[in-house]
């Protein structure tokens, strides 16, 4: 299947990098090779007229202060309220994705994947760092690491421990390798308790992590704000 790769332009699908260690990419060494590559492609594309730092810079922004996990946590607290926009985004997650107005780069294609009482969905891109940025954001560094990467799809109950998240064993673990053409968001159980509230404190206890399936939604006795890493 095809793949774009956000963080890396024109490489080559399957080759992450991983050849880059040892190589010298520029005259700070202290950088490492994938950022020294970056800058060198920016400054080789700014200095021909080609991109606009202030451009990049602006969409870089966004990403980082605008678009958030609060995105996805309101679509799961949606769909926890609301019977219906639950089965509307179970059907067709872009569309009740966008009529919240989240729609976006690298969320074009969404697929909301709901935990039950016996499955548990955990989500992957096992070629790259494909992730859904319209609803999570920008991607945790682990997401985008080899070791998530692989694990994640040959010892998935493994990975979930290693995050604190410890399933029965009765419960199915089910993942999702996302795609350029498909993104996931997982849709956490929501949690005993929270009977009678809104939207935005349901939101407060869905965590980016547990959009991504390595986490759970916080209980409303032990939440922190902002919880999920
Ligand atoms: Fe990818």
């Amino acid at each position: 299947m095809p793949h774009d790769h956000e963080q890396n332009p024109g490489q080559n699908p399957g080759h992450d990098h991983g050849h880059d260690h040892g190589h010298d990419h520029g005259p700070d060494n202290h950088l490492d090779p994938m950022t020294a590559r970056v800058m060198a492609l920016e400054t080789i594309l700014t200095e021909k007229g080609l991109i606009d730092p202030a451009a990049l810079d602006a969409i870089i922004e966004t990403y980082v202060s605008k678009v958030g996990p609060r995105n996805g946590a309101r679509v799961v607290a949606r769909a926890w309220l609301e019977p219906d926009f639950a089965d509307w985004l179970r059907e067709d997650a872009t569309a009740a994705i966008t009529e919240m107005g989240y729609a976006g780069r690298q969320g074009e294609h969404m697929r909301a994947v709901f935990n039950t009482g016996d499955t548990h969905n955990l989500v992957v891109c096992t070629l790259c760092s494909c992730y859904p940025w319209s609803v999570l954001g920008l991607p945790p560094v682990w997401y985008k690491a080899p070791p998530y990467r692989a694990r994640a799809v040959s010892d998935p109950r493994g990975v979930l421990r290693e995050f604190g998240l410890d399933l029965p064993a009765a419960t199915r673990i089910r993942v999702w390798d996302s795609t350029a053409e498909l993104r996931y968001l997982v849709v956490p159980l929501r949690p005993e308790g929270t009977e009678g509230l809104g939207l935005e404190e349901l939101a407060d206890l869905v965590g980016r992590d547990a959009m991504i399936g390595t986490a759970l939604a916080a209980s409303p006795a032990t939440n922190v704000p902002g919880a999920g890493r």
